[in-house]
């Protein structure tokens, strides 16, 4: 150990300083003497080691004993640090530079809001310019209210998608935040109009074609009614086809009346024509009109509070309407459906409950895509579009509820719609 040996050797300079002194008679100061030189030795190995400590990167002077070895475990602990900033620095270059390389936007935002870093190609979409920016608080750069409420919001679970105004069209961004760190944040900005126009385009066809479709079809299924008012003056052998051709032309208008209205659901949000929709009214109305059109359903309504729902009128009508004929058409005749609404702590619900076929669970996942179907058969048996379930959760969208499917096979299923509890 070289404390030991350091310390033997400083008992082994007083001993020898303190025998030749006596020889001379002056123990004590020959002692003083080679303490002051011991310690002037020691300040003099300080002093290297400080030298040491203030230069460049490069060994440890020569030293020996106790000097020697705390030295030599100084250099090491520097140059472990000094590798492990290297690999920090280089690693932070590498994230730098593949951030650099992306085509996507991105900032990276400290505690305060303020712009650490950006690149390149965050300028144009953001209307930001590195370095000159870092420091700034993004949200008084960037002024664009739903921008900036969703970056204070905090929540980011689903992203932000938003218009800005371009030069000579509409852009369209996409905004991702992912918290990191200490309160810093990182923020991936994506161009997307290319793909909001395609879906535009989607869109308008499928709702042109449906409205192309049905001036034709009014004149098919008119025709067919005519023909149909009196079977007697008809061949015989026309009658089923022609019945079976009245029963298709009957579906396709249904398919083209819930494309065009899922279309127009889709295309604009009508938030202007928002008002507090009394449920109770609007479930007493739909139950009407179902006891009249399936006078053997077994229609119940529990209506455990009088709350209202802010929305369109006509699009939550449809919304339960479907939940509740589809709770018919799957259930056995005459079988209970119970529509119930009701407050639970911050939520409303409404609930669509049969005591049906049920659903399998590994097809709930899948079936508010458009013409899902469990069983194909037993859905153009039953007369169903397949696009029931996604009007409904459009509706819901729109009015900032969530659908929830509950149901077994054999059993029986819930559907129930869950609003945010409102006015
Ligand atoms: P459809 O017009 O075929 O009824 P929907 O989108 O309304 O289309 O429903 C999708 C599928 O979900 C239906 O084909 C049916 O198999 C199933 N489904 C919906 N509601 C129920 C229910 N209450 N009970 C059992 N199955 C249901």
């Amino acid at each position: 150990m070289s404390w030991l040996a350091a310390a033997s050797r400083i008992v082994l300079v007083v001993a020898l300083s303190a025998a030749l002194g006596s020889m001379y008679g002056y123990p004590r100061e020959a002692v003083i003497l080679a303490l002051l030189g011991l310690i002037g030795f020691w300040l003099y190995q300080m002093q290297r080691v400080q030298v040491w400590l203030n230069g460049p990167e490069q060994s440890p002077p020569d030293a020996y004993g106790i000097w020697g070895e705390l030295l030599a475990r100084i250099y090491f602990h520097r140059r472990k640090n000094l590798e492990a900033q290297a690999l920090l620095q280089s690693t932070v270059e590498y994230l730098e530079n593949s951030f650099k390389a992306m085509r996507d936007g991105v900032v990276m935002v400290d505690k305060q809001g303020a712009i650490k870093w950006l690149n390149r190609a965050v300028e144009p979409l953001l209307g930001l310019r590195y370095p000159d920016d870092t420091g700034q608080t993004l949200t008084n750069l960037v002024r664009v209210p739903e921008f900036n409420r969703y970056f204070l919001s905090n929540d980011y679970t689903t992203p932000l998608q938003y218009v800005a105004t371009g030069d000579k069209e509409k852009i369209y961004l996409r905004v991702e935040i992912t918290p990191f760190g200490e309160g810093e944040r990182l923020l991936f900005i994506r161009d997307v109009s290319g793909a909001v126009h395609m879906e535009q385009m989607r869109r308008d066809f499928v709702a042109n074609v449906s409205h192309e479709l049905r001036t034709p079809l009014t004149v098919i299924s008119g025709y067919l009614g005519t023909f149909l008012i009196n079977t007697e003056d008809l061949p015989q052998r026309y009658v089923k086809p022609l019945q079976q051709m009245d029963e298709q032309a009957r579906r396709m208008e249904h398919l083209l009346k819930d494309l065009l209205w899922l279309s127009r659901l889709e295309s604009e949000k009508h938030e202007d024509e928002h008002e507090f929709v009394d449920m109770r009214g609007l479930l007493q109305e739909l139950r009407d009109e179902l006891t009249e059109a399936y006078s053997d359903a077994g229609i119940v309504l529990d209506l455990a509070t009088d709350q209202k729902v802010y929305g369109d009128y006509r699009q939550l009508y449809s919304a339960v309407s479907n939940l509740a004929i589809n709770a018919i058409k799957y259930s056995p005749a005459g079988s209970p459906v119970t529509i119930g609404w009701s407050v639970q702590g911050d939520k409303c619900l409404l609930q669509v409950q049969d005591k049906g076929i049920g659903i399998d669970s590994v097809h709930i996942p899948r079936l508010t895509e458009r013409f899902y179907r469990v069983d194909d058969s037993r859905s153009s048996a039953t007369g169903g579009t397949g696009l029931g379930l996604a009007i409904v959760k459009h509706v819901a969208a729109v009015h900032g509820a969530q659908l929830k499917i509950e149901s077994k096979l054999g059993e029986g299923s819930t559907f129930t719609l869950v609003f945010p509890a409102r006015g």
